[in-house]
């Protein structure tokens, strides 16, 4: 849907952001630019046919701008995809700051961008996200109210999250195994920090057989201590003879190795772009036999967190809402059995028909 047919009468050399812009059709890009604070980024607006872009800005020293706005463009394109399938009204944003998050960051340079941010008069609304603090994120709140995620309000997203991705895994092993019931379900967490700790709490709650991993050994024993889980090494993750596999740390972590060692029959997750590539991983996991839920509506929970503040509702709504990831997986899983396509395509399907299907109700009467 976002594909436009005629991308070869694009004259790439002579255009090439336009060009990109119209890969993927993406309605507007603003490029900032301020010499007195050091001040460089670039805004993304994806799509806005459901709502205001909503999407967090991340901080890198990208070593190029083509670098940057390749990043920005993908990003915010996810972001669509996100709120479109989680039943937001957001589009989808995203915003990159070309620097050194450890020595570029000021006062002024985050009040400069803040001031960007505004001139789309709400047309995209920031948060947190990579190379980016609370502090930051004041600074920008001080020259523009489209800003969710600051201290003191919606607050820290990881309980809505792991929630959010605790009934998915559910309703994964409700079409896997008949029940979603996941006591004595054998659980390997890769990652226990923020979201991986509350996922843990909810599947001891279950007496779930758990098995956990993380790089920061202080975290790990304390959590495998309070949760009654089993240490596993960083690498030995991948061959525990396991029910289900839940990565909570890093990206790409299913790939050709990882495959062929991986004995789960569940892939259900909080970390972001678990698919090393989505085409061959994809469809690997589905010709294996494993239902793998897709990490952008798993994990959708921290969005939801972030549209509560936005509309102003309270955290019990938020949790609600990451409830019904529960019914938005089992249709995928229902959907991707049926029609033999694997589940992350039916998910970028399922997001682009509401899209679409919205749109036309917004067509004047
Ligand atoms: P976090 O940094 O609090 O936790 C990640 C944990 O993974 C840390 O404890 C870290 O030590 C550990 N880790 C790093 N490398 C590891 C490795 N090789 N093996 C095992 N453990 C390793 O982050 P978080 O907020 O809990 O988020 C976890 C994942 O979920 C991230 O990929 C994040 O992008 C994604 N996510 C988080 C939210 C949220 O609400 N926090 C929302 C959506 C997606």
């Amino acid at each position: 849907m976002f594909e436009v047919k005629n991308i070869e009468d694009v004259n790439l050399a002579e255009n090439p952001i336009i060009a990109q812009m119209s890969k993927y059709n993406h309605e507007q890009l603003l490029f900032c630019n301020d010499n007195e604070t050091g001040l460089k980024a670039i805004i993304a607006v994806h799509n806005t046919v459901l709502g205001p872009a909503l999407g967090g800005t991340r901080m890198w020293m990208y070593n190029s701008e083509m670098e940057a706005l390749n990043d920005v463009l993908r990003l915010s394109r996810g972001m669509t995809y996100k709120n479109s399938i989680s039943g937001l009204n957001l589009g989808g944003g995203k915003a990159v700051i070309i620097g050194d998050s450890r020595t570029m960051k000021s006062e002024a340079l985050f009040r400069r961008f803040g001031k960007f941010v505004n001139s789309l008069a709400g047309k995209y609304i920031t948060a947190e996200d990579v190379g980016i603090s609370p502090v930051d994120m004041n600074w920008v709140s001080m020259e523009t109210n489209h800003v969710v995620g600051l201290p003191g309000k919606s607050g820290d997203p990881s309980p809505v999250t792991a929630h959010g991705t605790y009934a998915g895994m559910k309703a994964c092993a409700k079409e896997q195994y008949g029940s979603d019931s996941l006591t004595g379900k054998k659980v390997a967490v890769q990652g226990v920090g923020h979201v991986g700790e509350y996922l843990v709490a909810a599947l001891a709650k279950e007496n779930a057989e758990i098995y956990v991993s993380d790089i920061h050994e202080p975290t790990l024993k304390r959590v495998a201590e309070k949760y009654g889980a089993h240490v596993v090494g960083l690498d030995e993750i991948y061959d525990v003879d396991m029910d289900i596999y839940a990565p909570c740390a890093l990206g790409a972590t299913v790939n050709d190795e990882t495959l062929s060692r991986l004995k789960c029959s569940i892939i259900a997750g909080a970390a972001n772009n678990q698919l090393k590539n989505e085409e061959v991983h994809g469809k690997a996991v589905m010709d294996k036999g494993i239902i793998y839920a897709p990490d952008f509506a798993l994990n959708a929970g921290g969005v939801i967190n972030c549209y509560s503040e936005v509309k102003g509702l309270t955290s019990s709504w938020a949790m609600g809402k990451a409830e019904d990831i529960y019914n938005t997986i089992s249709e995928i899983v229902k959907r991707s059995k049926s029609e033999g396509i694997p589940t992350y395509k039916i998910a970028n399907q399922m997001a682009e028909e509401r899209i679409e299907a919205i749109g036309k109700v917004k067509l004047p009467l």
